[in-house]
């Protein structure tokens, strides 16, 4: 136990949690919406897994509720003409490698309902109906329907007995198998989510229950998952969960019981390559006081309210990523303990890290306790991987696994939360890193500059090789990161919008994460840090096992804050105007006193310029009069802050509410006026052009070699544009 707590400062209720704790989970949710106790058998040979649950699902609205809705995800993998397909999604998920180049009909995936039925009542089987409401595709089998002879009563529960097979696709879009590999994710025939009025803003109650497009993710009640996982016995198996029982069975096979309550879905692993590493969380150790002092008083709560749990930790390793085991834990580590402070501790035991074989294109994915990740054989060693996405896809258990927003229609609220969370870690545990670095003078992307894996054997285990040293680092700052590739695309949609219905992958991309992410740094800018850092974990608590929407955020946002941030959301969130502020003019002349023709005892006295001018450079006392205009180039309107400086070293600052084209500031003082910059502190992340700021500074900017600033963005678009996590 390691835990530096200053004398008298630290209550002790902490060192008790610290020390005591015991890793028995006890379940938040008074009652789960969905129960699934569930068998499932791989069969690496047909790539297909056979399996059978009993769910029990709860209707917790006040509706009588005629059917059920069942997702079929892997239907989406079936033909091409699904609408996965038919969106063109292959490549946007993955599938780059060849998916369609490859001939064998075992690269398509599909699911079968082979029977359902309620428990102790009537056979359902012959009752499923395909639907499509997202859009016109009666080809689309990723979404199930059964009109039931009986409706479900209010607060009513209904019990069913399911069997299903499901052919797991060759790897794409998350899910399926490559060689000897598989990665089990939206699996299984998953019931939808049945939405009362309230809900999520919505006026009638109904089922919310899309279809697999190819920019979407997930959307799920919370419930509990006890499921019997069947593997050939030399495969790692890993999955969503902790494990209870472990059975070797006569027929060369494993039967592992994982079972996770308070999460709403369930992903599962296997593989024989394998390499299981695990090692203890333990908060004690990985936590000093000050920083739980620091947190503390930052979102002005007691300091016990900031304990957290210490969490079992097992990666699932790739035999030649042993080298990156360290890298991939303290990455892990430094996510429990920020996210924890942040917004909460992490209430599970388990968090389970699969490192995916590289263009298994099942990479970067978040699902209850179990992601995905990758990184690179040499990764660079400031170059944000594999930091960069496994602090992300474990933000993941915040953003989508404990405060469940709609992935498909509200993508922004787990992925872009996830990307402003996931690069305030980044601050704290990694200030020091790269965007990209030099590499005989020619910049290249610290993410992917050495991105193709040697094989396993002879290589395995070798670490440390100092390839990154003939890179020299270009610091990279997460507070605006992203920028370009916002410039150049923020006009294709606005930032809330259903995820299937953005102008295509990219503006989905950059409305999800990369905007967000700089659009709640500007929001940051307004509120102060302590504040949003308080909005964020009283939206976080408010919200942990339910389903928020934006609306629920932007009231926490003006609740926590005590201000209307309306004109804020309304315009950067629900809208696509640009902001573009920019000190056109400034300058001084000096206040010379009298100069021309003035009536005096009744005769017109001439003072004449020369010699005004005379005694105003004798003058001991000189005045000037110094102007300068701040215009508004964009169409967004911000308050937002101006810097004058003097001659003299005399600072002025000035608060313009934005409101009009232009505002004009006119000082006299003793001493001309020297520079000055609107937003100096650049805390509009969004403002198009950051060059045009600062009146001096842009004069300083013309000599600037455009290529290598054109050369540089380029690599930053491609970078973002290519590099999305899930
Ligand atoms: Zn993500």
């Amino acid at each position: 136990m390691r835990i530096r707590i200053p004398a008298g400062l630290l209550s002790s209720a902490i060192w008790l949690l610290a020390s005591a704790q015991a890793q028995t989970y006890r379940s938040h949710i008074e009652h789960p919406i969905a129960r699934y106790k569930m068998s499932a058998r791989l069969d690496p040979v047909t790539k297909r897994v056979t399996g059978q649950y009993t769910l029990t699902w709860w209707n917790h609205t006040a509706d009588t509720i005629p059917d059920l809705y069942f997702h079929l995800y892997l239907n989406a993998f079936k033909n091409l003409d699904s609408t996965f397909m038919r969106e063109g999604s292959v490549s946007r998920r993955g599938g780059r490698e060849g998916w369609f180049a490859r001939p064998d009909a075992d690269k398509w995936g599909w699911v079968d309902v082979d029977k359902i039925q309620i428990v102790g009542g009537p056979d359902l089987t012959r009752l499923q109906v395909f639907v499509h409401p997202d859009d016109d595709n009666a080809s689309d089998q990723t979404v199930m329907r059964i009109v039931l002879p009986k409706p479900i009563p209010p607060r009513g529960t209904i019990e069913l007995a399911v069997t299903f097979t499901s052919k797991l696709p060759r790897a794409l879009a998350r899910s399926g198998f490559e060689g000897d590999y598989f990665l089990m994710a939206q699996w299984f025939p998953k019931i939808g989510v049945y939405e009362g009025s309230g809900d999520r803003g919505r006026k009638q109650g109904g089922w919310n229950c899309h279809q697999y497009h190819g920019n979407t993710e997930f959307y799920a009640d919370y419930g509990v998952y006890d499921v019997d996982l069947t593997a050939p016995s030399d495969y790692v198996v890993g999955s969503t969960g902790f494990r209870r029982t472990e059975h070797l069975n006569a027929d060369g096979t494993t039967t592992y019981n994982q079972y996770q309550e308070d999460v709403h879905d369930f992903a599962w692993t296997a593989s024989p390559r394998f390499i299981k590493v695990r090692r203890t969380f333990d908060w004690g150790n990985e936590v000093r006081g000050d920083e739980i002092l620091k947190w503390a008083k930052v979102l002005n709560l007691p300091a016990d309210q900031l304990a957290l749990r210490n969490v079992d930790v097992t990666f699932l390793l790739e035999p030649n990523h042993l080298n990156v085991a360290d890298r991939y834990f303290r990455a892990v580590f430094n996510s429990l303990k920020y996210f924890g402070l942040w917004y909460g501790q992490y209430p599970y035991d388990t968090m389970t890290i699969v490192d995916v074989p590289r263009h298994s294109a099942t990479c970067c994915m978040e699902y209850p306790t179990f992601i995905t990740v990758g990184t690179y054989f040499w990764p660079a060693e400031y170059g944000l991987s594999p930091e960069g996405v496994t602090v992300h896809e474990f933000g993941h258990q915040f953003w989508y696994g404990l405060v469940g927003n709609n992935e498909f229609e509200e993508a922004w609220l787990d992925e872009g939360f996830n990307t402003y969370s996931d690069g305030k870690v980044i601050d704290e545990a990694y200030p020091f890193h790269c965007g990209y670095n030099y590499f005989f003078g020619m910049p290249v992307p610290a993410y992917s500059w050495l991105s193709v894996d040697p094989p396993s054997f002879p290589f395995a285990g070798v670490g440390g090789v100092p390839v990154g040293s003939l890179f020299s680092c270009v610091q990279f700052p997460m507070r605006t990161a992203g920028r370009d590739f916002y410039l150049n695309n923020v006009k294709d949609d606005d930032l809330v919008r259903n995820g299937w219905q953005y102008l295509n992958g990219a503006s989905y991309g950059l409305n999800s994460y990369t905007r967000v992410g700089l659009t709640l740094r500007a929001l940051e800018s307004y509120l102060g840090e302590d504040v949003m850092a308080r909005a964020m974990r009283t939206f976080h608590q408010r919200w942990r096992y339910r389903h928020p929407d934006t609306r629920d955020f932007i009231a926490v946002v003006n609740e926590v804050s005590g201000r209307d941030m309306s004109w804020f959301f309304q315009q950067f969130f629900y809208g696509s105007n640009m902001v573009d502020y920019t000190v056109s003019d400034i300058s001084s002349t000096p206040l010379e006193g009298k100069v021309g023709l003035y009536d005096e005892g009744g005769k017109k006295v001439l003072y004449a310029e020369k010699s005004a001018e005379e005694a105003f450079n004798k003058s001991k006392d000189k005045r000037y009069r110094s102007t300068v205009t701040v215009r508004r180039l964009g169409e967004a309107i911000a308050p937002v802050d101006v810097a004058v400086q003097f001659q003299n070293g005399e600072t002025v600052r000035e608060q313009w509410d934005g409101q009009y084209r232009w505002i004009k500031y006119v000082y006299d003082k003793s001493s001309e006026v020297k520079s000055a910059e609107v937003d100096p502190e650049h805390k509009l992340t969004l403002d198009s052009n950051f060059t045009n700021n600062s009146y001096a500074t842009r004069e300083d900017n013309r000599g600037v070699a455009k290529w290598y600033v054109r050369w540089v963005f380029w690599l930053e678009n491609l970078f973002f544009a290519a590099s999305f996590f899930s």
